[in-house]
């Protein structure tokens, strides 16, 4: 099978073409156009300027997708779109786009939930077999989820408050780097001494896989407020060793909670997937937990494991397997937790 993906869900604007082999997916284009630069001003993504980008983008993209794959629309046998969860602007421009092209080219059409696509990415990549472990890791979220089937997913735990990433991106605002975050914190701490500050590993007190880390962005605030008190400012070591605190202090609570959700689950892999998946530090530690629970240990290359249209593309065609496909009617929904299969795809969703 041959399937156009389309992906809106947030700040990337996506297109991929993936056709689907015996055990895994071939992926024939994938196109990102990424919206960081329209948002800068503002510190955070803007919903309506999002929207808007992605109104005015999605026809190029789809267009370079084919192009680079080579595949004309006549040759493709479906399109999957995100139908959500997300920015409802975005999920709906993307929605329209998709509606559409099936309208026009009769060709079937298929919503997929953005978690789901992340989460089905190692059987894209790897032709991993059900059931396996994946620990989504993203600047809007961090859950454990038990992937049973293209549409069997059991969450064993998830963030009660901020995302890893966002506490990245938090940490460095505080200490004045660039935004996002992640990849300068990461670098920060590589020169860093983490055991200089004693920050909380939150919820390793708690059973469970549930995962806490606003209480820990608050210790790394105060300690860089007791600094700037103290010497009236930061050192370039104090911020690499904050960093480096605060890396830890992640690493060591994904690393406890992973040990603990491959323990409850009758899993043979561990896959990653999210943003905060690029953490080399975060990475090791976590293959080292999967090593020591003789479970096999999966990352995705970087640009399949944050936003992407292959990711859609392939969950659509596991889907459209399964039998389904929608019609005009599919509406997109801002909210739509993956273990809530029961909810209907089709409604007002919330
Ligand atoms: P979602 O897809 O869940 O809605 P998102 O689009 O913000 O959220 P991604 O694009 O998957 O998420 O990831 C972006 C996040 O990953 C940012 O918060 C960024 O700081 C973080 N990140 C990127 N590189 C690193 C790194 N090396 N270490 C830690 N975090 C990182
Ligand atoms: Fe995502």
């Amino acid at each position: 099978l041959t399937f156009l993906g389309i992906e809106s869900s947030c700040d990337d604007t996506a297109a991929a073409v993936v056709r689907s082999d015996a055990a895994s997916g071939k992926i024939l284009s994938t196109v990102v156009q990424g919206q960081t630069a329209l948002h800068a001003d503002f510190g955070g993504v803007v919903p309506e300027i999002a929207a808007r980008a992605h109104v005015e983008r999605l026809d190029d993209c789809i267009r370079e997708a084919l192009q680079t794959a080579g595949v004309r629309l006549d040759e493709l046998d479906g399109i999957a779109v995100t139908a959500g969860p997300g920015l409802i602007g975005g999920v709906l421009s993307g929605m329209m786009t998709a509606k559409a092209l099936a309208a026009a080219t009769g060709l079937p059409m298929v919503g997929v939930n953005h978690l789901a696509g992340h989460a089905l990415t190692p059987r894209l990549t790897d032709g991993l077999d059900y059931p396996y472990l994946m620990l989504l890791v993203s600047g809007g979220h961090c859950q454990f989820l038990a992937v049973e089937g293209p549409q069997s997913f059991r969450r064993l735990g998830s963030t009660i408050d901020d995302a890893p990433g966002e506490a990245f991106d938090k940490i460095a605002k505080i200490l004045g780097l660039p935004q996002p975050g992640g990849p300068h914190v990461e670098r920060a701490a590589a020169s860093g001494d983490a055991r200089r500050f004693a920050f909380p590993r939150p919820l390793l007190d708690r059973a469970g896989c549930d995962l806490s880390f606003s209480g820990l962005k608050t210790a790394v605030l105060r300690a860089r407020d007791a600094l700037v008190a103290a010497q009236g400012g930061l050192t370039e070591q104090d911020r690499c060793d904050l960093c480096a605190g605060f890396q830890a202090a992640v690493a060591d609570v994904l690393a406890e909670k992973t040990r603990r959700a491959l323990a409850a689950s009758p899993v043979t892999a561990l896959a990653v997937a999210g943003g905060v998946a690029a953490n080399s530090a975060i990475l090791a530690k976590l293959e080292t937990v999967s090593a020591q629970a003789g479970a096999r240990f999966l990352a995705p290359p970087l640009p399949l494991c944050t936003d992407n249209a292959a990711m859609i593309a392939w969950a659509g065609i596991e889907l459209f397997r399964e039998g389904q496909t929608d019609g005009p009617e599919l509406s997109a929904r801002s909210r739509w937790p993956l273990d809530g299969s029961a909810a209907p795809l089709i409604g007002s969703g919330k």
